[in-house]
């Protein structure tokens, strides 16, 4: 990992972004398969998803429904432990998931005008889980979860097809939907499932869905991209990142195994220490060096921990790092100080926060309960990671009576008139004569 040293001077948030540029990732390069993708589902239906299957998959499904046997039987045969660690996973999530829903409102505004604010699940939505180059039954909690507490009643599920499983879904994702419920699977990936998902599919029988989420590949990321406004989509998901913000009193040990441990996922994972104490930095350091020589995918780690969106930042303090973090909008921030909270009063960019030595992000990507799809490559400056409420859209009810509406007829008159749009004005008056 290399070192910025950033000590002594001050640095404006673009500035300090540049310093530690994310992985390029050309979701425009990729939209152009993703869009032909998305238009041969469009037209061939069944036959383009299982061309595509056969093309990028390694082969065709024995069926693109997953017949509910199948899933059934992927639920009866799970292994014992990853069952009771599936259920422990998707309980908390449940309960986690549950305290996001957002209360119903109703604001009296004066006499005789109220507003109502109502939280509403959309109808139907899909759901992506990956399955390209490892797969990911927790991401079928992560995702089926907050949508089924948000109160969504149709979910479609789709994940690519596994050239090791005879192209059937892999069957600890099956097994996980069949957990929490979920009937409607298809052995679909990438562009052409998220435009199966986006316009449906008539010869399947798949119908379209209103809203997408999931994480996937940039194929996925620029068909999510393209589909947007025919449906809805969550942040988008790139390659994923991790900052930790240590002090003196931090343990290097710790501090690189959750380094490493990001680093595991691809060789554009981004892994920053941003710290005010030059010997936790070269502790760090060193012990990166001696944790990566034993860790099983070395290779992997080793090209993402050298990468340019990898370093180590030193700071003159604490306020300082918080700056830093705030510019780079970490997917998972990670505060390892004596006063962990103090850190956590300057943060505002971040998709999750993990707090103090025993808080490491992985525990958060299987078992805190909290959400592991989080915005990545700096989206967590205005985007939130999926929760309950991706999944709720809320509307206001506007209930005047009379006495109301006449408190502000002449407001409205007067407005309207000044936007030269008079029938607004006639509306309202129309009421009193
Ligand atoms: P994927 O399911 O996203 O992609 C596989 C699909 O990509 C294939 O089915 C195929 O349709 C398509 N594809 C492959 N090569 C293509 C090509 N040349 N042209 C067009 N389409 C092509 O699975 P993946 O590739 O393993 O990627 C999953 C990503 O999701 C990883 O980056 C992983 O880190 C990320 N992920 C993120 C989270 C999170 O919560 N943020 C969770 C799990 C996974």
């Amino acid at each position: 990992m290399h070192t910025i040293d950033l000590r002594g001077r001050t640095h404006t948030s673009a500035e300090l972004l540049a310093l530690v540029p994310r992985a390029a990732v050309d979701v425009a390069v990729a939209s152009e398969a993703a869009s032909a993708l998305i238009d041969e589902v469009r037209v061939g239906g069944s036959e383009a998803l299982l061309a595509q299957a056969d093309r990028f998959d390694g082969g065709r499904p024995p069926a693109l429904r997953v017949p509910a046997a199948e899933i059934a039987e992927a639920v009866s045969t799970l292994d014992p432990a990853v069952r009771r660690a599936l259920e422990e996973t998707i309980r908390r999530v449940r309960l986690a998931s549950t305290a996001q829903v957002p209360p119903n409102t109703v604001t009296e505004i004066g006499p005789g005008a109220r507003i109502r604010q109502r939280w509403q699940p959309i109808a139907r939505v899909g759901l992506y889980v990956p399955g390209g180059k490892a797969v990911y039954p927790s991401s079928v909690v992560m995702n089926v979860v907050p949508a089924q507490v948000a109160g969504v009643t149709s979910i479609a599920l789709v994940s690519p097809p596994q050239r090791d499983h005879g192209s059937h879904v892999h069957p600890v994702v099956l097994a996980a939907a069949g957990l929490l419920g979920i009937d409607e699977v298809y052995a679909m990936g990438g562009a052409g499932a998220i435009g199966a998902l986006a316009y449906g599919v008539d010869d399947l029988g798949l119908e379209p869905v209103q809203l997408v989420t999931g994480p996937g590949n940039v194929y996925v990321a620029a068909a999510k991209r393209l589909i947007r406004g025919q449906a809805g989509i969550d942040a988008e998901a790139g390659p994923t990142d991790i900052l930790v913000i240590a002090d003196a009193a931090a343990d290097a040990r710790l501090v690189a195994a959750d380094l490493i441990s990001q680093a595991e996922h691809d060789e554009l994972a981004a892994a920053v220490l941003v710290t005010d104490s030059t010997e936790l930095a070269d502790a760090v350091v060193a012990e990166v060096e001696r944790q990566v020589a034993l860790t099983t995918h070395r290779e992997r780690v080793t090209a993402a921990l050298t990468g340019e969106q990898s370093a180590v930042v030193l700071v003159d303090d604490l306020d300082a790092a918080a700056a830093f973090s705030n510019a780079f909008g970490p997917e998972h921030l990670e505060i390892q100080t004596t006063d962990a909270e103090a850190v956590l009063a300057g943060i505002q960019n971040a998709g999750a926060i993990f707090l103090g030595p025993h808080s490491p992000v992985s525990l958060g990507d299987y078992a805190a309960g909290s959400n592991h799809v989080l915005p990545t490559g700096g989206q967590a400056r205005f985007a939130a990671g999926l929760n309950a409420a991706t999944f709720l859209r809320s509307q206001q009810v506007v209930e005047y009576t009379k006495d109301g509406l006449s408190d502000v007829a002449e407001s409205i008159a007067a407005l309207s008139a000044t936007e030269a749009l008079p029938a607004h004005g006639d509306a309202v008056v129309a009421r009193f004569s």
